[in-house]
């Protein structure tokens, strides 16, 4: 087993709203990033007591596979434990089958191709670039317009293949519990946190936003 450890925000499965199919969900901790208008401001920390071994979350990951389309991984920044995810993205490679892996990050494509270039290799499909809150917001698996979707392997290619038009009509948020706390997971517009909230109030549930001031 692997001695490599990560600093883990959640995992979940099944997340139907991060790529196709219903997908394992892993979230790193920690970005050096900082978008204006980030969603996930809950995983910014580097927070020692969300260290774990890899192999812990290898064991999870491989109890959901067979029921599995996909993985996704997301953050944080996933390239800030750059290790940690190209010995996850190893694991994935030797047992996920002809099943397909996104990861996101904030990272410009030529930033991650100069330094990761041996992680790139086992990634079916990359979100890169950061979240830009002023930019247009009309893609279903990813959260601005400036962002950009490139399919690294044929399967990919495949699968993907039309995303990356506008598709309002498939957006959609999952939602699960987690150590008595909810989460959303998917790609919501900011009006749309704004009617959750607001729905949420008007049903007397007091609910806090990670990235709301
Ligand atoms: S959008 Fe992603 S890269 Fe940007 S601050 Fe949030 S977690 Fe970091």
């Amino acid at each position: 087993m692997s001695a490599v450890s990560l600093k883990l925000n959640k995992m979940h499965f099944p997340v139907s709203t991060l790529g196709p199919g219903k997908r394992m969900g892993v979230w790193f901790n920690g970005c050096s990033i900082h978008c204006e208008g980030c969603i996930s401001r809950d995983t910014w920390e580097f927070s020692e007591s969300s260290q774990i071994e890899l192999s812990a979350v290898i064991e999870v990951l491989e109890g959901w596979l067979p029921q599995a389309d996909g993985l996704t991984i997301s953050g944080g920044e996933p390239f800030d434990q750059a290790e940690a995810l190209g010995e996850l993205l190893a694991w994935f490679e030797r047992r996920g089958g002809e099943r397909e892996v996104l990861v996101y990050s904030g990272y410009e494509f030529p930033v991650l191709r100069k330094r990761h270039g041996g992680v790139l290799e086992k990634i079916d499909a990359l979100v890169s670039g950061p979240y830009e809150v002023n930019s247009g917001q009309s893609k279903r698996w990813w959260g601005s317009d400036n962002q950009q979707l490139h399919l690294l392997s044929e399967r990919a290619r495949i699968l993907y293949a039309g995303v990356e038009e506008g598709d309002e009509a498939q957006r959609k948020l999952d939602v699960f519990e987690q150590d008595g706390q909810w989460w959303f997971a998917g790609v919501p517009r900011s009006e749309d946190w704004l009617r959750v909230h607001g729905m949420l109030e008007q049903k007397g549930v007091s609910a806090k936003f990670s990235h709301v001031e």
